[in-house]
C-alpha cells in the first residue's frame, strides 16, 4: 500500500510528552480510515541539542525532511530570552528554510468550556504570515549620545503579503463549503465568509500600508473573493480588544507575523487553553503540524501537558497530505473526549495526565 512518512520533531521541554502523544494517535487510525502506510523519523532540533552540538536546526534534520518525509510535526522549542551567541530558533529557521510561508491557525470553541466557563461560538481561523514581518531578526545594538539603543528591522514584502493574503481567501472560501454541510437548524454563525485584515497602517503606513494595500488587492483581483467574501479591516489593538469582547464575530483572520502570533495566544486564552489549539505551517510542497503553545517548562516533565493541541495539529498534517477523513476521525474523537468531561489535564481544571487524554482519544478512534 501507499506509505505516508511523517518527520517527527520534538524538540524541547513538553514537545517530548506531546508529539510521542501525538504520533501514539496516530498510530491507532483504524486502517479502514487510514489507507496508507504510516512511518515516523524521529529528527532532532532545539534549544537543549544546540547546547549539546552547537546547532539548533541540523542540516540532517532538513535533508531528511527534504529527501523522505511527506510532512513533519514539530512540538516547541526553548528559545531562551537573552542573546545566546550562535543560537537561531529552530522552527523560525524550519520555516523559512521549508518555504512554510502561512501559519495556519484555527480557533474553536466547541466541546471545551471557554475560560470563563461560558459558551460561545468561537470559530476563527488565524493566517498568520510566516516568514517575514520582525521574525527576520535583523537587529542591532548601537552606542549612542544617551548610551546603548537598539533597532530591529521589520520586513514587509508584496510577495509574502499576496501568498498569505491569498491562502486566506481560499481558505475563507473552503470553509464555507464545509459550513453549508450543516443543517440550517443547527448553524450558530451570522453572515460569513469573512475575511479580517489585521494591521496598524495608522502608525506603520510604509510597511503596514503595504501589507494592507496588497492583501487588499488579493481580494479585489479575484471577482470570485470579491463577491463571495465580506472583508473587514482591524488594528491590531483594537482587534485584541473586539476578540475578547466579541470573539464570535470573527471567521477568518489574516495577520503580519507577530501580529498574528499574539493574537493567536491570545484567541487560545478564550477557548480554554493553549493546550488545545493547534497549527499548520504551510508551504505549496510541505507541511508542518505545530501545536500553538511553546516549551512549558513550568510544566515539562510531569506528564500533565495537554497533547491536544499536538493531536489536532496531527490532523491537519493529515487534512492536508489528502487524508482528510483520518483528519476528521481525530477531531471527532478529541471532541468526544472533551465533552465527556472526564479527561481534562490540569490546564482546564481536571486532573488527567498527558497519558491518559491520548489513551482516551485512541480509544475513541
Ligand atoms: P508557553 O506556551 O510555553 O506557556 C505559556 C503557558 O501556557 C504556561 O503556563 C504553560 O504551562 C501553559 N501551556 C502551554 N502549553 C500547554 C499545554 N500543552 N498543556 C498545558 N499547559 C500549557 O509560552 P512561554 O511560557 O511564554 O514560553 C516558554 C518557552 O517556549 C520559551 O522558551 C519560548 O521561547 C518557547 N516558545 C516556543 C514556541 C515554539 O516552539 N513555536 C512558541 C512559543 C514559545
Ligand atoms: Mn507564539
Amino acid at each position: 500500500s501507499k506509505a505516508l512518512t511523517i518527520g517527527l520533531i520534538p524538540a524541547d521541554g513538553i514537545g517530548r510528552e506531546v508529539i510521542p502523544a501525538a504520533r501514539q494517535v496516530l498510530e491507532a487510525l483504524p486502517c479502514d480510515i487510514m489507507p496508507s502506510r504510516l512511518s515516523f523519523v524521529d529528527l532532532d532540533a532545539g534549544f537543549e541539542y544546540f547546547q549539546k552540538h552547537g546547532v539548533a536546526l541540523p542540516e540532517k534534520t532538513l535533508e531528511a525532511l527534504k529527501d523522505s518525509c511527506d510532512g513533519a510535526l514539530f512540538g516547541a522549542v526553548s528559545s531562551p530570552s537573552h542573546k545566546v551567541a550562535g543560537y537561531s530558533s529552530p522552527i523560525v529557521g524550519l520555516r523559512k528554510k521549508m518555504d512554510l510561508y502561512a501559519n495556519v491557525r484555527p480557533v474553536i470553541s466547541g466541546a471545551a468550556a471557554t475560560a470563563s466557563g461560558e459558551k460561545r461560538a468561537i470559530d476563527m481561523l488565524i493566517i498568520r504570515e510566516n516568514t517575514e514581518c520582525l521574525y527576520i531578526k535583523e537587529e542591532e545594538q548601537h552606542e549612542g549620545p544617551n548610551g546603548k539603543y537598539a533597532t530591529a528591522k521589520r520586513r514587509i514584502s508584496e510577495f509574502a503579503s499576496r501568498r498569505a493574503g491569498e491562502m486566506a481567501f481560499s481558505m475563507a472560501l473552503q470553509r464555507e463549503n464545509m459550513r453549508q454541510q450543516v443543517p440550517l437548524a443547527e448553524r450558530t454563525w451570522k453572515a460569513r465568509p469573512k475575511v479580517t485584515i489585521v494591521h496598524k497602517s495608522n502608525v506603520l503606513s510604509v510597511t503596514d500600508g503595504l501589507w494592507r494595500e496588497t492583501v487588499r488587492s488579493v481580494y479585489t483581483g479575484n471577482s470570485e473573493y470579491s463577491s463571495k467574501i465580506d472583508i473587514e479591516e482591524q488594528l491590531v489593538d483594537s482587534m485584541v480588544y473586539r476578540m475578547f469582547r466579541e470573539p464570535e464575530a470573527f471567521d477568518v483572520v489574516v495577520a503580519p507575523n507577530m501580529y498574528g502570533d499574539i493574537i493567536s495566544d491570545g484567541a487560545a486564552a478564550l477557548v480554554g487553553s493553549l493546550g488545545l489549539v493547534p497549527s499548520a505551517n504551510v508551504g505549496d510542497n510541505f507541511v508542518v503540524g505545530e501545536p500553538v503553545h511553546g516549551s512549558a517548562p513550568d510544566i515539562a516533565g510531569k506528564n500533565i501537558a495537554n497533547p491536544i493541541a499536538a493531536i489536532r495539529s496531527a490532523a491537519m498534517l493529515l487534512e492536508r497530505t489528502g487524508y482528510g477523513s483520518a483528519a476528521l476521525a481525530i477531531y471527532r474523537a478529541v471532541d468526544k473526549a472533551l465533552e465527556s468531561g472526564q479527561i481534562k489535564t490540569p490546564d482546564l481544571g481536571g486532573k488527567a495526565t498527558t497519558t491518559k487524554v491520548t489513551e482516551a482519544v485512541c480509544k475513541l478512534l
